[in-house]
């Protein structure tokens, strides 16, 4: 038997895979709340689950995206295919119901507080329950339990993603970013239509005083909140290892979150199905993990690194310079392969003039 623990976007759809092999345990009596997240899926999801009827979990879909500097430069620009802004709650219950179509089976008000392990089996010990397991998967969000019992989570870092949905008036197809240059800092706004949107910034630290900073450049008062919406953000190491002998980490128990955009839905269920990959077919997971995403996520972070380097100066000349060149129809799936930005001479000597001044910086 495969015990995973955590009924999110990770654990729901890794048990949507396995089926009638595993039972997933949740801590809360309700799927999918709280709600921590804005609920941005690229496109790429289509690739994971097939959705008959869209209008399940869908609130919006967005056609452009506006990025805006510290001293309001702009640049906007259409994406290549339209994204979905999903109602985490539905949608988190919508992956737990096709794992429950698909055999699993659904423990609520389950919440793990410790396990020991022997050569033969894990033993699980739940508030009020005890249950003797093979495997063990760690789908327990950021401070995994799971993870840290078995020290795979020591060194991780965090942010704080601070979010509201308030009443406003928006432009319901586009959504805005805003920079402020402080390192690893960015806002955004996110329309679920033209009256709510959900707003929040991410950063590593002073987040109440960012966020009042932030609403009032945007002209949000406190008052047209309606939700907080607010949790951690692991950050991603190329480095960290995902499982040690029978006990598996996926999703943000596992750091599987884009260092750019802080997105990790979609990593989160593409590390569920090669995980799903590894558990049938007795596979090295943290081989194919690197293999399969790792790359692209090692990407992630460098391009971070480098933008939250740029300052509020490196910010208005980034965004003046996207505005010459121009991105065309943007495909946020595949970031780092449009190889045709790359051709263009200015892109390559800004990269490199700023990549010196954030060397510098560091020294
Ligand atoms: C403000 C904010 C905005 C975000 N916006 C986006 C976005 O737009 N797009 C995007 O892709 N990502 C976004 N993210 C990240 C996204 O929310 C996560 O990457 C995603 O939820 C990870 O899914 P998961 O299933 O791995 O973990 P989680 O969603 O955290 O699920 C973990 C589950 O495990 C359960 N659990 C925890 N401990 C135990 C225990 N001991 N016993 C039993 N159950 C337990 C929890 O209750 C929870 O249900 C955002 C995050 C934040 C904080």
């Amino acid at each position: 038997m495969i015990s995973i623990i955590g009924g999110g976007p990770s654990g729901a759809y890794l048990g949507s895979l396995l089926g009638d092999k595993c039972k997933i345990f949740e801590e809360h009596k309700e799927i999918g709340k709280p709600i921590q997240c804005t609920g941005i899926l690229t496109h790429s999801i289509h690739d994971l689950i097939s959705v008959k009827n869209e209008d399940d979990f869908v609130v919006n879909r967005i056609k452009r995206i506006k990025l805006i500097s510290p001293g309001d430069e702009e640049y906007e620009f259409r994406l290549k295919n339209e994204e979905l802004i999903v109602d985490r709650f539905k949608f988190d219950n919508y992956l737990i119901n096709l794992a429950r179509e698909n055999g699993a089976e659904i423990l609520t008000g389950h919440k793990l507080i410790d396990f020991s392990f022997s050569e033969d089996n894990i033993k699980l010990k739940f508030e009020k329950h005890e249950y003797e397991t093979e495997k063990l998967v760690g789908a327990d969000g950021p401070n995994s339990l799971v993870g840290r019992k078995i020290g795979l989570l020591n060194g991780r870092r965090y942010k704080v993603g601070h979010q509201y949905t308030a009443r406003g008036e928006f432009d319901e197809e586009t959504f805005t970013v805003y920079f402020n240059g402080n390192k690893n800092y960015f806002g955004w706004v996110v329309p679920e239509n033209e009256k709510i949107a959900r707003i929040g910034i991410v950063g590593d630290e002073n987040i109440p005083e960012l966020f009042q900073k932030f609403l009032d450049k945007i002209g949000i008062n406190k008052k047209s909140f309606i939700e907080c919406q607010s949790g951690v953000i692991p950050v991603y190491d190329y480095n960290a290892k995902c499982c040690d002998g029978n006990v598996y980490l996926v999703g943000d128990a596992a750091g599987h979150v884009k260092s750019t955009t802080l997105g990790g839905i979609v990593y989160g269920m593409r590390a569920a199905k090669i995980l799903a990959n590894a558990l049938e077919n007795n596979r090295d997971y943290d081989g194919l993990l690197r293999k399969e995403i790792g790359r692209e996520l090692w990407l992630h972070s460098k391009a971070a690194e480098f933008l939250s380097g740029l300052g509020e100066n490196g910010w208005d000349d980034f965004i003046r310079l996207l505005r010459k060149v121009e991105l065309g129809k943007f495909n946020r799936d595949k970031p780092f392969s449009g190889l045709h930005l790359f051709l263009k001479p200015s892109l390559i000597y800004f990269l490199i003039k700023q990549g010196f001044k954030n060397k510098n910086k560091l020294v």
